[in-house]
């Protein structure tokens, strides 16, 4: 049984009663910092409200990141994601699914007469007492509105190296890297990866007090210590405020993600003044060389400007209160590449075939009877060193020789990372196969 806690078991098309024993959820206004006035909308509030509520209580009890409420013809869908595995919730008649999704908007600053566009906005939350921000984002549909929220605990922040789980080892490398003072350090992930976290997190690896170090552009609503957006003076060009940046004694500076335009050639003119940190999407370190290759259209360029690509994939970690200990098959041990000491693995549980038993099986309360709890990141930094340069400016260099070079230089890899995280139980082989399938 999944999610088995906090909920009755009720038939599809009964309405959901209020439980009024139970803690719920505190809308604490619009992020936009709209008007939300629930006496001009008293009939929706009366319709909306409470199902709302316990919808987002639901939610945020199953430590959901992200919340879907998809109109399908007679009734509302509603989907779960936690930690980043979909699973579906209950279906609501659709009429109730529409007061819901009208009532996330209200509370969220959308227009709520708005139904033809997409819409974005967002609701302050608080929750056994921890602060939340829930993101609301409307798309029109065939069949009505579709509603994604997605949401974030502000009191769980996964901003810093330290919070992400970067070794020593790494954060010394990126702090040695940034000595070169000129040239790009990158970060490339997946969608959904959490490239720009990882990228924030590189960015605070660098010595703050040794370095200044700002940002062009969007934050993202981070507040990073002692890292300031620079105010260039309006109607400077890019070049001209790097080129001021760097006269203004900053020594790095955060730009926006490269993409293949005109943007990207200057950023290649500019990174022999000083330390651009950026973005860009490419499955891992290895196959971003190449990508990049085939935006920049010049090896020897690419070979010449980065410095480093730090790629990271996110896996689940396993639930310390209901994780299963069994023992390790050697020969699977000596397979899949684990460390030849290790003698127990660790897997989440699972609910007893025997129906009798499985009747009285009682889900973990922690993850809900999930097995894991939370994510975490696991991390390569590939390197550019002076073989890898002429490695990466050689014509004809595969995805597969740059892998190959990085092995021998004892570039530590996602897979070994993961294999780590398996030989110390805080993940599941088959969790490991997982996220790298995908
Ligand atoms: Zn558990």
């Amino acid at each position: 049984m999944i999610f088995g806690f906090g909920r009755k078991k009720k038939s599809e098309d009964e309405e959901e009663e209020f439980d009024v024993d139970r803690e719920q959820v505190l809308f604490q206004g619009a992020i936009n910092d709209a008007e939300v006035d629930l006496s001009a909308n008293a009939r929706l509030a009366q319709a909306g409200l409470g199902p709302a509520k316990q919808l987002v209580t639901d939610a945020l009890e199953r430590r959901c990141n992200q919340l879907i409420l998809e109109p399908k013809g007679k009734a509302t869908a509603v989907l779960y994601f936690v930690d980043g595995i979909r699973y579906p919730g209950t279906r609501m008649p659709a009429q109730q699914g529409l007061a819901v999704i009208q009532m996330l908007k209200l509370l969220g600053g959308l227009d709520t007469k708005q139904r033809k566009k997409p819409q974005s906005g967002g609701i302050r939350a608080e929750f056994d007492s921890t602060p939340y921000e829930l993101r609301t984002i409307t798309l029109p549909t065939e069949a009505g509105e579709r509603l994604t929220v997605n949401i974030r605990n502000l009191k769980e922040s996964l901003e810093t190296p330290d919070d992400l789980g970067f070794t020593e080892d790494l954060r010394s490398r990126i702090r040695s890297i940034a000595e070169r003072d000129r040239g790009l350090m990158l970060a490339c992930g997946g969608p959904y990866s959490g490239v720009t976290t990882s990228m924030f997190a590189m960015l605070q690896a660098i010595d703050v007090y040794m370095y200044t170090i700002n940002t062009l552009g969007d934050m993202q609503g981070r507040e990073l210590h002692n890292i300031r957006a620079f105010e260039g003076n309006e109607g400077d060009d890019f070049i001209q405020t790097i080129e001021r940046a760097a006269r203004a004694e900053s020594d790095i500076m955060c730009i926006e993600p490269l993409r293949p335009n005109e943007r990207l050639k200057e950023v290649m003119q500019v990174q022999k003044k000083m330390c651009l940190v950026s973005e860009f999407p490419a499955r891992d370190a290895a196959s971003g060389v190449l990508q990049l290759i085939k935006w920049v259209g010049s090896r020897q360029e690419v070979a010449q400007a980065v410095q480093c690509i730090l790629s990271q994939k996110l896996i689940r970690v396993l639930c310390e209160k209901c994780r299963e200990a069994y023992p390790a098959n050697p020969k699977l041990v000596q397979r899949v590449g684990l460390p030849p000491e290790t003698s127990v693995l660790y897997r989440p549980p699972k609910e007893p075939e025997d129906p009798a038993l499985a009747a009285e099986y009682v889900p973990c309360r922690r993850c809900g009877g999930v097995g894991y709890y939370g994510r975490a990141g696991l991390y390569e930094l590939l390197e550019f060193t002076d073989s890898m340069r002429e490695l990466v400016a050689r014509k004809g260099t595969e995805v597969a020789d740059i892998k190959a070079l990085a092995r021998k230089e004892k570039m530590i890899t996602l897979q070994q990372e993961g294999l780590r995280f398996v030989a110390e139980g805080r993940t599941s082989l088959e969790e490991l196969q997982r996220a790298f399938r995908g």
